[in-house]
């Protein structure tokens, strides 16, 4: 008998799945007829098996079962589903290779069965193998975008850049704006590792493949400036990182270094300040206001950034602003104004500290140097820079 308080927890998400499946059975087959009385109780001696944990058993009469009436083998499906969910990919893998070896398994259902197969396989981290099983749906299927994306995140995660590209471009024309940003992130990885090599014209190369399938890509305009600088040629750079304000201005806090040094190579400041003071305008940046009063101090002098920081905090109150403007004031202050002002800067400076430099916008991970990747939701381009002050 059936003891439901014995029941293993996982047992309580499959038994709805189970009662559907018989559910079927006896649609299927007309619930008079001895040939449904049979495979009911067939059902009810496999349910049996698997609620006592028996799941061989159990298997082997399901997988007769669906030989049977392969219209039921969705029920199946959804079984390796909750397996697989469960972290259960052992027994997700017997459903599916069962129904794989059964030489009646009709044509039709052969790419789901693999596919599926693949999925727990990649669920139990043996790559080669699922990448095998999603290479041969695409022999049976050639039009399966489910295999080809799990190729690609199979190809991502081994770091096999030139694999993904290959199948990644296959899925282009139909979705360029899904597509698009993944296989160009995929050519900045490529000319990532020719930087590494010193390969000058495959960076540049990769990071232009890049930019071709995403216009928006930030991360391959930062390594076409940074080539242009080491080739002395400011003023493309400066085009290119400017470029980014365009393609996403939430990364400009990561290349404000690199435009300033352009412009100071070119000794042209009040294009700089200008074009600072236009930023400031229109984008709350972090690290901004810190790198104004700079260029501000270097080349206009001390009265002209404690002004500049004084104005800037009437129109935009913020902690940032109010801590910069101290540390430049405290210096002319009485004794006892500087023991405040160092009061209040080491507590501004305490709550700057209070988080972190980059934050992914689609899962919330925090870290201190910027990912491409999130390590946390896989996503690319989502690290930003974090907005460190409350205004
Ligand atoms: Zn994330």
């Amino acid at each position: 008998m059936i003891d439901l308080s014995e029941m293993p927890g996982w047992s309580l998400l499959v038994l709805p799945v189970l009662i559907l499946a018989f559910w079927l059975l006896l649609k299927n087959r007309g619930s008079g007829s001895g040939v449904a009385y049979n495979r009911s109780a067939e059902y009810f001696k496999g349910l049996n098996y698997l609620l006592n944990d028996e799941q061989g058993k159990a298997l082997d009469i399901f997988v007769k079962l669906v030989e049977s009436d392969w219209e039921i083998i969705d029920t199946h499906f959804a079984l390796g589903k909750i397996f697989r969910k469960n972290g259960e990919t052992d027994k997700a893998i017997k459903i599916h290779q069962g129904l794989i070896a059964r030489p009646s398994l009709p044509e039709k259902y052969r790419s789901r069965v693999l596919l599926e197969l693949g999925y727990d396989y990649l669920g139990a981290g043996w790559f080669d193998r699922a990448e095998g099983l999603f290479k041969e749906v695409l022999i049976h299927d050639q039009s399966s975008e489910k295999a080809r994306r799990n190729l690609i995140l199979i190809y991502q995660q081994e770091k096999d850049w030139h694999k993904a590209i290959d199948i990644a471009v296959d899925l282009f024309g139909e979705n360029p704006s899904d597509i698009g940003p993944m296989i160009s992130q995929y050519y900045c990885e490529l000319a990532d590792i020719a930087k590494v090599k010193g390969d000058v014209n495959q960076v540049e190369h990769n990071a232009q493949q890049a930019l071709r399938y995403d216009s928006a890509s930030v991360r391959a305009s930062m390594m076409l400036a940074e080539q242009s600088m080491n080739r002395s040629d400011y003023k493309q750079a400066i085009r290119q990182i400017e470029l980014i304000e365009e393609q996403d201005a939430e990364f400009l806090p990561v290349v404000l270094d690199q435009l300033i040094e352009c412009y100071d190579h070119l000794n042209d400041p009040d294009a700089l300040l200008k074009y600072l003071g236009e930023l400031e305008d229109k984008h709350d940046l972090p690290g901004l206001l810190e790198k104004h009063a700079v260029v501000v101090e270097r080349y206009k002098g001390k009265e002209a950034v404690i002004d500049y920081l004084t104005k800037r905090l009437k129109k935009h109150p913020s902690i940032q602003g109010m801590h910069h403007l101290l540390a430049y004031r405290s210096n002319d202050a009485s004794a006892g104004d500087v023991a405040l002002f160092l009061d209040l800067k080491s507590a501004l400076v305490k709550m700057e500290h209070s988080n972190s430099e980059f934050q992914c916008h689609h899962c919330g991970f925090q870290a201190n140097t910027l990912y491409w990747l999130c390590p946390s939701c896989q996503s690319w381009g989502e690290v930003k820079p974090a907005i460190v002050e409350a205004a």
